[in-house]
């Protein structure tokens, strides 16, 4: 390209339809979550970290964990925001709270949405506990959201 070749930048908007295979790991998660409302997590046998979402391999020690955890459904906030416009990966129009929340007895934080509930009444550390949607289809948003916990 000579020094002096105009660059030309034009915007497009890029839509791709696709499946992809959850996996072994992640499936069982959103079978149970769809099947029996319960949230499993899966610990690190060799250092035990707890993982939520889970995944095959432990991030720390890269060893293969197998030790499913079932978990309460209850945590705490590690951090929130709240999303004021619709963008189309978000999982719905806003106004609406997203919160990492390290749910009791794992280790890493779980993305979701926080219901029944508005900004000012959160906090870091607010206790949260998981409300599951009527219909699930095997989904993370088969967790409905997690509002603050009632008692
Ligand atoms: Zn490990």
């Amino acid at each position: 390209m000579k020094q002096n070749d105009a660059i030309l930048i034009s915007s497009q908007v890029l839509q791709v339809s696709y499946n992809y295979s959850a996996g072994p790991v992640v499936s069982k998660f959103l079978v149970s979550l769809r099947d029996q409302k319960k949230i499993l997590g899966i610990k690190c046998d060799k250092c035990g970290i707890v993982y939520v979402p889970p995944r095959a391999t432990c991030g720390k020690c890269f060893s293969e964990m197998k030790q499913w955890v079932e978990l309460s459904g209850r945590g705490r906030i590690e951090t929130f925001t709240s999303v004021h416009y619709p963008e189309p990966v978000q999982p719905r129009g806003g106004p609406f709270i997203l919160a990492v929340i390290k749910l009791d007895g794992s280790d890493t934080g779980l993305t979701h949405l926080v219901g029944e509930a508005e900004e000012k009444d959160l906090t870091i550390g607010t206790k949260l506990e998981a409300v599951f949607q009527e219909n699930r289809t095997g989904h993370i948003l088969d967790i409905k959201y997690f509002r603050p916990c009632r008692d």
